[in-house]
């Protein structure tokens, strides 16, 4: 049997509103639910930011906390990975969350251009991320918007300041960044492959190419990153009526490849992380 496929669904991120998809999840109790369908549905991790009550981005730890809490009863097993990206917070306040010890978090280990800014992440800033997650026990999933970062991971990891086995997901599609490049796509998988082969990695495809870096990482025997935080469509003239259907999406694609989709449990023990109490 091949190697079960996990599906991480990203229910809100920092950047769609109800303007763009009334199905974007904005309060902490519109995202428990909108997880536990996508957790039904498949989705075995829950990438997530919090938001204010006027849908700006929020970096404040109670509300992570009431996610926290709202996952862990209504999605028992769900791997929740909060976000410390740079677009919800500035420096620090970007890792403020992790004392809450979600199973994972986000972690970017480069800098790069973002559609209108440029997304930092300074080597000290970086270093002091990683330190709290180890500090934390929460496990890095390293965000590869370049080459760079794929090397600088592995560095990390061989170090010491990444513990663990090595998770990287790719993310191609953010304008003025990588863009949704086939040729790029298996430089990487290879590159994965040659430095770190016990490894294990994941795509996300940002906007319309979503489901081609689905389609391309479920093929290709990795994992694969859906949701309302990178598109909010389902084609170009439907808007997706939920995280739901994006992860039933991706289903169908692991269907198609003969992928069994990962369990909660699958999930954790591929990434290596405790099961839950
Ligand atoms: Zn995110």
């Amino acid at each position: 049997m091949s190697k079960p496929c996990i599906i991480c669904v990203a229910i809100t991120g920092s950047v769609p509103r109800k303007e763009n998809n009334p199905a974007v999840p904005i309060t902490v109790n519109e995202q428990v639910e909108s997880t536990q369908e996508a957790f039904e549905a498949g989705a075995s991790i829950c990438h997530a930011h919090v938001r204010n009550d006027d849908q700006t981005p929020s970096s404040d730890p109670d509300k992570f906390a009431r996610l926290k809490e709202g996952l862990e009863k209504h999605c028992p097993g769900m791997i929740i990975q909060f976000s410390t990206g740079g677009r919800s917070g500035a420096g620090r306040a970007r890792g403020g969350m992790l004392p809450l010890k979600p199973d994972m978090a986000s972690l970017s280990v480069g800098s790069n251009n973002f559609p209108t800014r440029v997304y930092e992440n300074p080597p000290d800033l970086v270093d002091w991320l990683a330190g709290e997650m180890r500090t934390y026990g929460v496990k890095p999933e390293i965000e590869a918007f370049d080459l760079s970062h794929i090397h600088q991971a592995v560095a990390m990891n061989k170090d010491g300041r990444i513990p663990g086995k090595l998770y990287v997901q790719f993310v191609m599609g953010v304008k003025n960044a990588m863009p949704v490049d086939r040729d790029v796509f298996d430089y990487y998988v290879k590159t994965m492959e040659r430095l770190a082969p016990e490894a294990e990695w994941c795509g996300a495809g940002i906007g319309r190419n979503q489901i081609a870096l689905n389609e391309w990482s479920i093929a290709a025997g990795g994992h694969t990153r859906t949701g309302l935080e990178d598109n909010v469509r389902l084609d170009q003239d439907t808007l997706a009526p939920s995280n739901a259907a994006l992860v039933r999406r991706a289903v169908e694609l692991c269907e198609k490849y003969e992928r069994p989709v990962a369990t909660w449990m699958q999930a954790r023990a591929t990434l290596g992380l405790a099961m839950p109490e």
